[in-house]
């Protein structure tokens, strides 16, 4: 299933949950963009030399203004771009849009690796999404036709994710 839900209905969803419910969302992503950063890093060649600089940055936006056009505008130099990288610090929380040729300069991040990074961050975002979808939708395993067996060990983060209603 592919869901994909309006920032609208993202934030609906996520206000009728608990503290603890969206905490363990919020794990799940901090963890599995960990996890991508940890395998760039592990790529012999792919520029990701000290994860600590990512572990500072997220690429939140990557926007292509279409071949011929350079409707986007870098915040450090000014210049016009056609591809355009959403990046904001997880300190601060400031948000900058950023072009290729600078985010290498300034951040010493190949744009490959934001890239990466920024598909990575999407393809969390859309299982998140469906998460929401099927709380939001009161889906449960027995909906699914899925018995657990008796003294089945589920793995952890699996039974926390349960136990949390987040079925
Ligand atoms: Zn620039």
């Amino acid at each position: 299933m592919n869901v994909v839900l309006s920032d609208e209905e993202r934030l609906l969803i996520l206000s009728k949950l608990s503290t603890a419910q969206r905490e363990f969302l919020e794990q799940i992503r901090v963890s599995r963009r960990s996890r991508i950063i940890e395998s760039l890093a592990k790529k012999r060649g792919s520029g990701v030399d000290s994860t600590k600089t990512l572990e500072q940055w997220d690429f939140v936006g990557y926007d292509d203004s279409g071949f011929g056009n350079r409707h986007f505008k870098c915040d450090h130099c000014g210049m016009s771009l056609r591809y355009r990288f959403t990046v904001v610090s997880l300190t601060s929380g400031e948000k900058t849009h950023i072009g290729r040729d600078c985010l290498e300069s300034f951040y010493g991040i190949p744009s490959s690796v934001a890239e990466a990074i920024y598909r990575g961050n999407h393809s969390i975002h859309l299982d998140l999404d469906e998460l929401l979808y099927k709380f939001e939708n009161g889906w449960n395993l027995e909906d699914e036709h899925i018995k657990i067996p008796d003294g089945f060990r589920l793995d952890p983060s699996i039974e926390r994710h349960l136990n949390l209603g987040l079925r």
